[in-house]
């Protein structure tokens, strides 16, 4: 296990990473509200996660990394310091016309089918915060009978002003806020700044719940059960804040290491998670980290500019998840990322230019009898270096794999690569270039025993397929599927490639 430094946004200074449980390392990471596709700037957050859990496991952690799901009660308004107006999913949902969880699956679906063409490496939990309403509302009243939280007209405010802390993250006082932060008026609220932990839905909302049993509401059923209701009051949903501290609690437990997010989150969604968290339980996030905002020529991203892309806009221009993904990683986390056709562009180079040294490299016969002309064991020492103790420092270990290659390279040229310095660079494009930065082809570092694998398994599956047993056929290729190997049968022949 090796040292680890982060900036932490609650401290804001990098500091050394001292996990709860040593060589252990539990991080929350919150997810996409699941109503559209999610755009490149999102998308810059959930690599700085990917990245993340990748630097951490490399350097020897296990990694638990829960990211939810967020399926109901993110607001359109959601930089107020109390969230306001239509539940995003719903809107959505209204304009199609369709259920409301139908639109939440099917954007689920599409996020993570996007998350694969970016190589991000699946969380252990995704948790759906419509799953978890039960641990939301029990929450909530474990604030309302501590008195940080109150009930008026069947919604559910926290008291901000009771605890002390509030604004640590996000570097606000209460008295700042009160003077400058966007709020809206309601006068049903003890102060401007309490924040929703429950609201009230009317008969004509589509997603909600019963406050006392925690039991959803069926859609066909909310006009019935609203009639027959003694209370109506008792139906609603939860704010968008609360899910992530019920979803963590269950999930990590009261305290945990690191919680990740963009920086828009940072109020009021995380400076609201962490007065939930400590005034239900005490329990503590010891670290913070935020991804800047991405910027797209040079300005912020917007429908209405013209320069809002989704994964799926630049996979139709012809560009692969790879060349997306070193273009949104490479910049360091915090530094603000300006997302151009030219940056594709140079990424799409800079991983040619990696995989051209890396087949050079691999296929490197003639041996030199000159003596070893660098030193492949103190570029990797640099290049955890700056991985691990420079707060998840990319640019600079690319330029160390850069340099390295380069240099491996020039001693080729002049006849003075040995091979076994040039299995050594190869050796680290494969364990450590790639273990991070994930963007060469995957066939070229499939090993060779499951290349003769795969082709003794597709003789072994024609000669099934010719004695007319398909079971076994089908038995041949779905081992090889399990292997991540699909066979494709075209022109009496059959090939394979990486299921992708
Ligand atoms: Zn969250």
């Amino acid at each position: 296990m090796k040292t680890i430094k982060l900036k932490n946004t609650l401290k804001g200074e990098i500091e050394i990473l001292n996990p709860l449980e040593k060589g252990k390392v539990l991080i929350y990471s919150c997810g996409p509200t699941v109503y559209d596709f999610a755009h490149i700037g999102n998308f810059r957050s959930f690599l700085m996660s990917d990245l993340l859990f990748r630097v951490l496991d490399y350097a020897g952690y296990s990694v638990t990394k829960v990211q939810n799901i967020t399926d109901v009660g993110h607001l359109t308004q959601d930089d107020l310091v109390d969230s306001q107006g239509e539940d995003k999913i719903l809107k959505k949902a209204k304009l199609e016309k369709k259920d409301p969880y139908e639109i939440a699956r099917f954007f689920e679906e599409a996020f993570i089918e996007d998350e694969k063409v970016l190589r991000i490496i699946p969380p252990t939990f995704r948790p759906r915060a419509t799953e978890f309403v039960k641990e939301q509302i029990e929450m909530t009243k474990i604030l309302i009978e501590k008195g940080f939280a109150y009930s008026i007209n069947g919604s559910v405010y926290f008291r901000t002003t009771k605890f002390k802390d509030y604004g640590k993250l996000s570097k606000n006082s209460l008295k700042d806020l009160l003077s400058g932060a966007r709020v809206e008026v309601n006068d049903e609220k003890e102060s401007p700044l309490d924040f929703a932990l429950w609201k009230k839905a009317e008969e004509a909302h589509l997603m909600q719940w019963n406050f006392e049993t925690c039991e959803k509401i069926p859609l066909e059923e909310i006009h019935k059960q609203h009639k027959e209701a003694k209370d109506p009051t008792l139906f609603g949903f939860p704010g968008w804040h609360i899910e992530c501290s019920a979803m963590s609690l269950k999930l990590l437990g009261e305290s945990f290491d690191i919680h990740t997010g963009g920086e828009d989150n940072i109020f009021p969604h995380h400076e609201c998670e962490i007065a939930q968290n400590e005034c239900t339980h005490g329990g503590k996030i010891k670290c913070w980290l935020h991804a800047k905002h991405l910027l797209v020529d040079g300005k912020k991203m917007s429908k209405s500019k013209g320069n809002f892309y989704t994964i799926r806009d630049l996979l139709e221009k012809g560009y692969s998840g790879e060349t997306i993904r070193y273009a949104l990683l490479s910049a360091h986390y915090r530094t603000a990322l300006n997302f151009t056709f030219e940056s594709l562009e140079m990424a799409k180079n800079s991983i040619a230019r990696v995989v051209e040294v890396y087949r050079i490299l691999k296929n490197h016969k003639e041996e030199s009898t000159a003596k070893k002309s660098f030193d492949v064991e103190v570029s990797t020492e640099m290049y955890q270096k700056f991985l691990f103790e420079q707060d998840l420092g990319v640019s600079q270990a690319l330029s160390v794999v850069f340099d390295l290659i380069n240099t491996a390279m020039k001693a080729r040229e002049n006849n003075k690569l040995t091979n076994k310095e040039a299995m050594k660079v190869v050796k680290f494009l494969e364990d450590d270039f790639n273990c991070i930065f994930d963007v060469l082809p995957k066939e070229t570092i499939i090993s060779a025993n499951l290349k003769k694998e795969i082709e003794s398994k597709i003789i072994e599956r024609k000669e099934a397929r010719e004695a007319k047993d398909w079971a076994k056929a089908d038995r041949v290729r779905d081992d090889l599927l399990a292997k991540g190997i699909e066979l494709i049968d075209e022109a009496g022949k059959t090939n394979w490639k990486i299921k992708s």
